[in-house]
């Protein structure tokens, strides 16, 4: 049987392999708990290269926590835009407001305080207490389950192993450095233990693996089949000016895309709208034209189907109004901007008007 695994030896890999990356504190400098806390947020659901130019804009634009609190919800969802997940930016400026309200603009170091502010889960409270404040607990995501799957050869499949991959790592966390033992876990998953072709004969933990030993490494973790997301469909409407501007209209401020801009659209459902019912959803009474074809987009939870509706009105009356070159001035989420890029493209003088049925102007989940 395998020793057990040495969290030193983590530890000493770490001090030796450690990502360079913006928001980590030099080697011996304590972590600003501001910087650990936005990288946290931002790294939910979105990958290191992704967070790290939208990371820096944020920094140089709110150096400080109390910048964010007292910035306009607008100007922090437009920074976050093309970042998705919406709600993390909305939660991000509640959360910056809190602490300054709630603990004078000092974020806490107990995770169970760390939970209570807004956007803040199990995983992101454990990773601001290590990281930022050494607090001795473990932060376990998928990187981390899936170096403990391998580690310990626990074949049990997630989601129901996650309790047992948590206690196995919360077993490892040393009572000295556990904010580095917390980056040096997510530095393995990410470079050496990958979800493919593990680079085990460079892991600091190569003797002590018991997937590795039997070779099975590559096989785990064991995921529970998921069942396939289901489908949605809505209907936009693509609501002309004849000084070209369209209208476009917010989303409440709850919710899926909360305080979005968006082109407006009947409510998603799982039953396909049929053209007449649609209409009674429209912002204006217009000569509606189908536009060949639908967009799809994925959400974490279901499929979406938008077809769009094109009409142009005579009238102006009250409400967000845009000339396409001026979409860029607001926070527009990728569904948004994929519907506006379509039914601009559709609507573009085109030498054959017939594109042939059932094209798709743009495909494949984000
Ligand atoms: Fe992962 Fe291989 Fe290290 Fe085991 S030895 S923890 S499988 S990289």
């Amino acid at each position: 049987m395998a020793r057990r695994a040495d969290p030193a030896a983590l530890l000493a890999w770490y001090d030796r392999q450690r990502r360079d990356l913006p928001w980590r504190a030099p080697p011996g400098e304590r972590p600003d708990p501001y910087r650990v806390w936005l990288s946290e947020i931002m790294l939910q659901q979105t990958t290191v290269a992704t967070v790290a130019p939208y990371f820096d804009r944020f920094v140089a634009r709110f150096p400080s926590l109390r910048g964010l609190a007292a910035a306009s919800l607008d100007e922090v969802l437009h920074l976050w835009q093309g970042l998705g997940y919406y709600a993390r930016a909305r939660n991000l400026h509640s959360c910056a407001r809190a602490v300054v309200e709630r603990h004078a603009g000092h974020f806490p170091d107990d995770p169970r305080q760390l939970r209570l502010l807004p956007g803040i889960g199990e995983y992101t409270a454990a990773a601001i207490a290590a990281i930022a404040f050494d607090r001795r607990v473990a932060a376990v995501d998928g990187n981390v389950e899936r170096v403990m799957a391998r580690l310990f050869a626990e074949r049990a499949p997630l989601p129901a192993a996650k309790p047992r991959l948590k206690a196995l790592a919360a077993s490892l966390v040393p009572d000295e450095r556990a904010g580095d033992f917390a980056q040096g876990l997510m530095d393995l998953g990410a470079t050496v233990c990958t979800p493919r072709r593990p680079r085990c004969m460079l892991c600091p933990w190569r003797e002590n693996c018991a997937a590795a030993a039997i070779g099975i490494a590559e096989s785990l973790p064991v995921q529970a089949e998921r069942p396939e997301r289901p489908l949605r469909h809505g209907v936009a409407f693509w609501l002309a000016r004849a000084d070209g501007a369209v209208l476009l209209r917010r989303r409440p401020e709850r919710g899926l895309l909360g305080g979005m801009i968006e082109l407006p659209s009947t409510p998603w459902r799982a039953a396909p709208w049929v053209r007449e019912e649609a209409i009674e959803s429209a912002p204006a009474a217009a000569e509606w034209r189908h536009l060949p074809g639908a967009v799809q987009h994925g959400f974490t939870h279901f499929r979406l189907e938008m077809a769009v509706l094109a009409g142009t009105t005579a009238e102006s009356f009250p409400g967000l109004w845009a000339r396409p070159g001026e979409f860029k001035d607001y926070a527009l989420p990728t569904l948004t901007t994929r519907l506006v890029n379509y039914a601009r493209t559709a609507l573009e003088p085109h030498p054959d008007p017939s594109p042939p049925a059932g094209e798709e102007a743009d495909r494949g989940a984000r």
